[in-house]
């Protein structure tokens, strides 16, 4: 499958005819091509979204409103195969795709097309100084949004629907590893009456394609999910011209559980939150510590559920764990399993590869739980992003307080306690911009969504992501 730029309504090969191969993670195999897209493709993306903006940013809020339901509608009607395109590009299970990542992409367009029309202005009475303040919410102009591989069309939407929403023109670059359902959603926004040149989407590596886009003087707004360097990067390049930044980066999230929680429930959530996804979601509790009093009990029983998780082809139902996304990715993964293993952890389950047969070149990979003895090892500070949880135990909630926030990233972190004012003294004290309570990965679009510290700046979803995308003016009137 040969991938092309969806520019001005149109798709076009790259200009200089530079093209990457694009890899089946199930087999190792190439099974297509897509353009590195050079700094000429980019600017012919900015000068199509910059003709579309005096146009779509007057669109009236209905209309914009129709064509974004309109474009998930389409997604839905279209779901198993955009399901098979992603499972098979990035090796994820088809069920997950199915159940997960097109849904999501279609909720994601219809709940901006409806929050679009709830967003408003807002007026200040100066009371005893006759005054009037409106303050408009207006289109900032031409944005970039940029996504990583490891929920492709998930995360690239939610960037989209809302910049789209609130008038601007983008120009988007999805990642090179999982370009494919990407290039499929720009006949869907053709089919939705999207406006040509209102989504531009240009192929390409960061370095070349990505790095166009960031240095674009004109494009004002980024909008970046993908690893902290590249984040740190794109922050230099972005700050001395001054361009708004949401950046949503990686994450070494906690998952604390105490011995009074549900513990079918937890074990359960747990399972699913260390290996959902091949462990390749930036919210996975990837450092599980548990209540001293119940860890020989939960190691058991959790050590049992992982080994019946099966590791499979993606495509096929009994799977829960498709191959990881990459060679690199895998061998950087197994690279931590060794590095656990100098520094005195203990494989208590998997570490190994797997030979799925009939596809022996794919990245496949056992889910790994290792035993550590301190919180400081690498493999508990550093970012893995792939199907292995470190556990450990803990004696008392300040310890594992201390524990849990002693790492430069903050993302999420997920509680397990019966105890009401346990939760409401951890929820404050942790540091993370999102704290799950006896659940996990429980979304409500309206709620603010991102990280502190390493894990990034600003918030998407809901107004938090409409007003990202928007420039506030005040007018003031002395009446
Ligand atoms: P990455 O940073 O390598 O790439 C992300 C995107 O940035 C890709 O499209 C890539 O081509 C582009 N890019 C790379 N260099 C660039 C440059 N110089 N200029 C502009 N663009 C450039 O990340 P990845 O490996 O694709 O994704 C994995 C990372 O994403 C993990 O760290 C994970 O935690 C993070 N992530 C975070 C969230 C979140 O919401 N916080 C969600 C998902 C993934």
């Amino acid at each position: 499958m040969n991938i092309q730029n969806y520019i001005n309504g149109q798709f076009h090969n790259p200009s200089s005819n530079n093209w990457i191969d694009n890899y089946n993670p199930s087999n190792g195999e190439v099974y297509g091509r897509i353009p590195n897209s050079s700094k000429d493709d980019v600017e012919n993306a900015y000068i199509a979204a910059k003709s579309a903006f005096p146009s779509w940013s007057q669109t009236t809020l209905e209309e914009r409103s129709r064509i974004l339901i309109k474009i998930s509608e389409l997604l839905e009607a279209n779901s198993q195969r955009f399901a098979e395109a992603e499972s098979k590009d990035n090796g994820k299970p088809l069920s997950l795709a199915k159940a997960i990542d097109i849904p999501r992409a279609a909720s994601n367009f219809r709940f901006f097309g409806n929050a679009i029309t709830q967003f408003a202005s807002e007026s200040h009475e100066s009371i005893g100084q006759d005054a009037i303040n409106y303050t408009l919410k207006q289109a900032i102009g031409v944005v970039a949004c940029i996504s990583p591989w490891n929920l492709p069309l998930y995360l690239f939407t939610w960037k989209i629907a809302p910049a789209i929403a609130a008038g601007n023109c983008v120009v988007a670059k999805p990642s090179e590893i999982t370009p494919v359902t990407a290039y499929l959603l720009g006949e869907i926004c053709n089919e939705a009456g999207l406006p040509k040149g209102v989504l531009n989407i240009v192929h390409g590596l960061g370095t070349t394609t990505g790095q166009a886009i960031i240095e674009h003087p004109d494009i004002k707004a980024i909008s970046f999910t993908g690893g902290t360097a590249t984040g740190a990067h794109i922050a230099k390049i972005a700050a001395p011209m001054f361009k708004k930044l949401s950046l949503e980066l990686g994450g070494k999230n906690p998952n604390i559980i105490f011995a009074d929680c549900d513990y079918n429930d937890m074990l359960e959530t747990t399972v699913r939150s260390s290996f959902a996804n091949q462990g390749q979601i930036c919210l996975c509790g990837s450092r599980i510590f548990v209540e001293a009093s119940i860890y020989e009990t939960f190691k058991t029983d959790f050590i049992k559920k992982v080994k019946q998780l099966k590791v499979g082809h993606p495509s096929k139902t009994s799977t829960n764990i498709g191959a990881l996304v990459s060679k690199p990715h895998l061998e950087k993964v197994m690279q931590y399993i060794n590095i656990a293993k100098e520094d005195n952890g203990t494989i208590l389950y998997g570490g190994n590869k797997v030979i799925v047969k009939g596809y022996e070149n794919g990245y496949y990979l056992e889910p790994t739980v290792i035993e550590v003895s301190t919180d400081e090892c690498k493999v508990n500070q550093e970012e893995i992003f792939g199907p292995v949880v470190t556990i450990m135990p803990f004696n008392s909630e300040d310890d594992v307080l201390q524990m849990a926030n002693k790492v430069k990233y903050g993302l999420s972190a997920t509680l397990w306690t019966n105890n009401l004012k346990r939760t409401m003294r951890m929820s404050n004290q942790l540091q993370s911009g999102i704290v799950w309570v006896n659940t996990w990965m429980l979304r409500d679009l309206r709620t603010p969504f991102g990280g502190i510290k390493n894990s990034g700046i600003g918030r998407e979803g809901g107004f938090e992501a409409l007003r990202f995308f928007t420039e506030a003016k005040n007018v003031c009137i002395k009446y």
